[in-house]
């Protein structure tokens, strides 16, 4: 668990953040989009002080990856953010035993990638008296180690999804490989405006396919190229971490 309490520069994270959003600029020009996608601060094992600062640039949504860790500052946010608008993301791999830190103290899920965990969720966030708004998360690259849902499987787990009255589905979420072949992860992401694309949810409440939420630090621009309307970004903003 890193120190929450450490100091950062906020000149840096400044700084960082307006040449992203530059470059974001910059891709949608490219793309010919209006339409500029959101950017979620990936807070994760950087501190308080980090999000304080992602917040004084005008970021208000934050993604973590570990449920305690999540807890944690979302708690604080009684002191440092009282009155900011700040939403919590849980982006990373959730163990079905700490869904109860998602239902209680994440804003969204962007990570939702089975059966199991949604049921629990759904229970969660009903004892919570709320409704989770949610992602699905889709192996795009199909590499074992990686998680989220096979393509093929994508959309019948969509339908099922129906039946969690305490989730909203409001669209998917991908890796792109890590490689600096820009075409393999384009392809990727094209392959994901598909599925978003062609999910058919005349008959489903409870899933919009508004948000695609695909691009990190390291492929954020050919994620802006190919539609994305959220991107992840951590180490482009925060500077280098030292695990994940
Ligand atoms: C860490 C993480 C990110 C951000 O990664 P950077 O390379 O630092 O931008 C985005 N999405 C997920 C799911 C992550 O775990």
């Amino acid at each position: 668990m890193p120190d929450l309490n450490e100091q950062i520069s906020i000149d840096a994270v400044t700084e960082r953040l307006r040449a992203v959003r530059e470059r974001v600029a910059q891709a949608c020009e490219r793309a010919g989009r209006a339409d500029e996608p959101m950017i979620v601060g990936v807070s994760k094992t950087f501190p308080l002080r980090a999000v304080e600062a992602g917040q004084a640039a005008g970021l208000t949504h934050f993604g973590e990856n570990r449920g305690r860790e999540l807890r944690d500052k979302a708690r604080s946010k009684i002191g440092a953010f009282k009155g900011g608008d700040v939403h919590w993301r849980m982006i990373g791999h959730l163990q079905t035993n700490k869904a109860k830190f998602v239902a209680r103290y994440a804003d969204w899920f962007d990570a939702l990638d089975r059966p199991g965990l949604a049921e629990e969720l759904n229970g969660r966030a009903a004892r919570n008296n709320r409704v989770l708004p949610c992602l699905v998360q889709v192996n795009v690259t199909r590499q074992e180690q990686k998680y989220g849902l096979p393509p093929e499987a994508t959309h019948d787990f969509l339908d099922r999804c129906a039946q969690y009255e305490h989730l909203a589905v409001k669209g998917l979420m991908a890796m792109g490989s890590f490689t600096d072949e820009v075409e393999t992860v384009r392809g990727e992401f094209q392959e994901m405006r598909t599925l978003l694309e062609t999910y058919d949810a005349a008959d489903n409440p409870r899933v919009d396919m508004e948000e695609l939420s695909i691009g990190m630090s390291n492929d954020f621009e050919v994620a802006v190229e190919e539609g994305s309307t959220m991107l992840r970004i951590g180490s482009a903003i925060f500077g280098p971490r030292d695990y994940d």
